[in-house]
């Protein structure tokens, strides 16, 4: 299929490669891009991401084609919630409400109460009238959102990103004692041990805003490298150091910028969500929108 870049919406996550990120028309976390996407008037949207993101775009986004530039660069996160451990809580447990993270596939959303983000899990569970949450498949958001909601119990999924799993006390003590005076800032997908020495903990969105008000002009960043880009465009004079050499998402970097400029020789791969799948998964996106306002 043959599409023209005037009729096309590129959207690029934060940890695209740097060269993808200057390519698009909006950069930005998943959920403000699949918003991007539901207020644009083009007929075709180009998601530089992970295949979930995709389908988020998809899923409120019916009419449009959505096209990735990579069929195969996949969210490990996102495949490790399980249908069945959703299903056996629900039988189990009661006044509960099972609260799912947007790094999921949509088979796992359709059978959400809510999905929240990592912006906005705090806020929305907060306002469910449920005292049991259980909330899949990020342990390390799931424990942040818990530690502020005492009032409620929580059940934790076992899943996590191996990214941000990966990264270690020792090495953000490494990265104080290089930048002796920076601010740690924090992926909520992070450890706790290395949520607990940060100044913010949070979204990668949250995390430029609060690098951007910050009287700050070092900052250790916990989170995937491909963010460096948005935090240097966004705040210039102001220094970034990831607190490992290596804080990289496989997955994301094969979103490559030749792999962009091929979907519009032809090439892309169609995003596809089953109607009754779609359905369940937007009336859980459209909840949490409600929620979060
Ligand atoms: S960084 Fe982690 S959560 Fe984000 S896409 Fe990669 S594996 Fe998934």
């Amino acid at each position: 299929m043959h599409i023209e870049r005037n009729n096309a919406l590129v959207l690029a996550h934060y940890y695209a490669p740097p060269a993808v990120q200057a390519a698009a028309d909006f950069v930005g976390d998943s959920f403000a891009l699949a918003q991007q996407a539901v207020r644009s008037d083009k007929p075709v949207i180009v998601f530089c991401g992970v295949t979930f993101m995709g389908e988020s775009v998809k899923i409120l986004c019916p009419e449009k084609e959505v096209l990735l530039p990579v069929p195969d660069a996949r969210c490990a996160l996102a495949e490790m919630a399980a249908e069945q451990e959703i299903l056996h809580i629900r039988e189990t447990v009661e006044d509960l409400a099972v609260v799912v993270y947007v790094n999921s596939s949509a088979r796992i959303k359709a059978l959400a109460d809510v999905v929240v983000t990592s912006a906005n899990a705090v806020k929305v569970v907060s306002r469910l009238k449920e005292k049991n949450i259980c909330f899949i498949p990020d342990k390390n958001l799931g424990a942040f959102v818990a530690a502020q909601l005492p009032e409620k119990n929580f059940i934790l999924g076992h899943g996590y990103c191996p990214v941000h799993e990966g990264t270690t006390v020792s090495e953000v003590e490494a990265s104080f004692a290089a930048h002796p005076g920076a601010l740690l800032l924090a992926h909520a997908e992070c450890p706790a041990a290395v949520r607990e020495r940060a100044a913010f903990v949070g979204s990668t969105a949250g995390m430029i805003a609060f690098a951007e008000k910050s009287a700050a002009r070092e900052f250790l960043v916990a989170t995937e490298e491909g963010t460096l880009y948005e935090l240097s465009r966004r705040c210039p004079g102001k220094a970034f150091f990831t607190t490992r050499a290596d804080f990289v998402c496989a997955d994301m970097k094969k979103v490559t910028k030749a792999a962009l400029d091929a979907v519009f020789a032809g090439g892309g791969t169609r995003v596809e969500v089953e109607e009754r799948t779609a359905e369940g998964a937007r009336r859980a996106l459209v909840r949490m929108l409600e929620l979060a306002q």
